[in-house]
């Protein structure tokens, strides 16, 4: 699993001049239920000539020995729970950093001064933590959902009031019995409502789901206080006993159909802002500079997007093409930056979020945009 806190350290990692080789894999099994990836593996080490006279145990290169590696690990290591893989390896060096990841990632190979963060980026920008409420009159469960998995998850016990059977003995009347249940009932959600302000506060779910039978669900609702009604983005029948992946299996498309809608969303206002001239910056040459002065709020950006860029070897300004003489200092521009991930990176580092939004949808407004702060 990846934190924001440890996509942060990998942004802000120092380099020490040697390079690093950035892996992702897609670990997820095919119909066969087999693993691939070492075929995608394989293919790309024989993209580099150094590593032909390298040979396994008696590493020569560096390379070699990185990958290496980063092969015993996945031998060793790897969950096999999990579906995807980001591992980045110091060359010529001991710094690992491997993460393990509980959905697919694009499978891809870079040898850079820096770790390659875009998709890792992307991963934690779009998906949100969850806080899922399962209610019934007398119980309540909450669970706590990240990327398609369950990171929390507790019970809430309750005492119940005496069932009809003890209340024969006792000599309760029906409407007696009645009562009592209802007031058992106002008092259990009144618990569970506290209960549901503790989880919120503890485990800081971007948006909330209730679920249970329609009339449970709308009982409990008054019990909830204004700010954790105003996180309820859904509400959806389930059973109180359902499992952690029967909850998250209900729960996917109406997960992929918010992301969908904030994708949605962001382009939108984009487009509307780009049209007023109003606080927004569309292409790459005009985004790059508008976020290089700590204006961009949101970088909008199409997804599995490649563009080559150039930095000034003076001032270290990028631009958004290669060669040439810089248009700020006059210093000359070097070739080869991969752009997307410097702009991801930056936008990261200045705390602007980042939206990964499809390539078809920035079309006409050149495949990248920015919401600006002023
Ligand atoms: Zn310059």
């Amino acid at each position: 699993m990846i934190s924001r806190e440890q996509l942060q350290n990998l942004i802000e990692r120092r380099t020490n001049g040697n390079r690093i080789l950035s892996v992702y894999l897609d670990m997820s099994v095919n119909a066969e239920n087999k693993r691939t990836y070492d075929i995608f593996l394989s293919k790309r080490k024989s993209d580099f000539p150094q590593l032909d006279s390298d040979r396994a145990g008696h590493h020569r290169e560096a390379l070699g020995e990185a990958f290496a590696r980063l092969e015993t690990w996945l031998d060793e290591e790897f969950d096999q729970s999990n579906r995807g893989v980001a591992a980045f390896l110091e060359l010529g060096g001991d710094w690992t950093e491997t993460i393990q990841l509980p959905l697919p990632v694009e499978n891809r190979v870079a040898v850079d001064e820096r770790p390659v963060v875009t998709p890792l980026v992307e991963l934690v920008e779009r998906y949100h933590h969850h806080g899922v409420i399962l209610v019934d009159r007398e119980h309540l469960r909450m669970l706590s959902l990240y990327m398609d998995q369950t990171v929390y998850e507790a019970e809430v016990e309750t005492q119940p009031y005496p069932t009809p059977h003890d209340v024969k003995r006792g000599g309760f009347s029906a409407k007696d019995f009645q009562k009592r249940k209802e007031e058992e009932a106002r008092h259990f959600f009144r618990e569970f409502a506290a209960e549901v302000e503790r989880f919120d506060r503890l485990h800081r779910p971007d948006d909330l789901t209730l679920l249970g039978t329609h009339e449970n669900v709308r009982k409990f609702e008054e019990f909830l206080s204004e700010s954790i009604r105003k996180k309820v983005v859904h509400i959806d029948r389930a059973e109180i006993d359902a499992t952690p992946t029967e909850v998250r299996q209900k729960l996917a498309p109406a997960f992929e159909r918010q992301l969908e809608r904030e994708e949605a969303e962001a382009v939108n206002l984009l487009r509307e802002r780009i049209g007023q001239s109003h606080k927004a910056v569309a292409g790459f040459a005009e985004t790059l500079e508008q976020l290089q002065e700590g204006k961009v709020e949101t970088l909008i950006i199409a997804r599995d997007n490649q563009v080559s860029g150039g930095r000034c070897g003076t001032c270290n300004f990028l631009l958004a093409r290669t060669g040439g003489d810089c248009p700020y200092c006059g210093g000359e521009v070097s070739d080869g930056i991969d752009l997307v991930e410097e702009m991801v990176r930056m936008a990261e580092e200045q705390d602007a979020r980042v939206g990964f939004v499809a390539a078809s949808t920035l079309q006409d407004v050149g495949g990248v945009g920015g919401l600006l702060r002023f």
